[in-house]
């Protein structure tokens, strides 16, 4: 108790909790929505095609040699000079696959982030526009430098509509965010973080304009049917 730092300490009044790393990654899946098309697909089945790419690469170099293999991959060698064709040719073919379909994919990133970065600049002004990636966090958004459009007090009052319990609140306004990242039809000239500036300011102000319950609570406690679903409309 006698620690100066325990005193200098501010936020021992109501401090929502920290976000845990699976719930971070939940939040971020939860994002992804912000991208589309290929983009999209990447970051959700990417990592799948890299591992069977890798397992393939792997079978090559165990049976050609991890030389001879690399030089299939790349299209140095033609997958006949190998000793076995039959294992080089998927290698080769996939190669050319991922290299050209990767490097498609960052192009398409560099040039659709650098647009995205003017967009948001230009609608939002000065604001801090840097902090626009993912699903927010609700206590972030109790700060003012969040970069996110929504009424005033809304993420203190959808926190009191479950009880003060930050988790849970979290929880349904990912769910919310997710279901408007999805909604409508993709908009290719909007990058990922407009996407989601966009579709946090929707929720956000459906969410406030909503009376009762948070639709997500209601679902979850198997409310009458239409019961939420007018109220969201309404
Ligand atoms: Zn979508
Ligand atoms: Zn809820």
């Amino acid at each position: 108790m006698t620690r100066p730092d325990d005193v200098a300490e501010p936020d021992d009044i109501d401090p929502p909790p920290r976000e845990s790393l699976r719930a971070l990654f939940r939040r971020r899946r939860r994002g992804l929505g912000r991208y589309h098309g290929i983009q999209y697909w990447l970051r959700v089945r990417g990592y799948y095609i890299l591992a069977g790419f890798a397992a393939l690469f792997l079978a090559n170099a165990l049976v050609i040699g991890g030389r001879e293999a690399y030089d299939v991959s790349v299209q140095i060698d033609s997958p006949w000079s190998t000793g076995v064709p039959a294992l080089a040719l998927p290698l080769s073919l996939s190669g050319w696959l991922v290299v050209t379909g990767f490097a498609g994919a960052v192009a398409g990133y560099v040039v659709s982030e650098v647009s995205d970065n003017r967009n948001i600049r230009r609608m939002r002004g000065g604001a801090d526009t840097r902090r626009i990636t993912h699903i927010p966090l609700l206590s972030r958004l109790q700060y003012r430098k969040h970069g996110f459009e929504i009424p005033q007090l809304f993420a203190l009052r959808f926190a009191l509509r479950h009880e003060l319990d930050w988790r849970l609140a979290q929880d349904h306004w990912e769910i919310i965010v997710e279901k408007f990242l999805h909604a409508g039809e993709p908009d290719r000239s909007k990058g990922p973080r407009q996407v989601m500036w966009e579709a946090v300011l929707e929720a956000s102000y459906v969410l406030d304009e909503m009376s009762g319950r948070c639709p997500e609570c209601a679902a979850a406690q198997g409310a009458p049917t239409g019961g939420a679903a007018a109220d969201a409309v309404r």
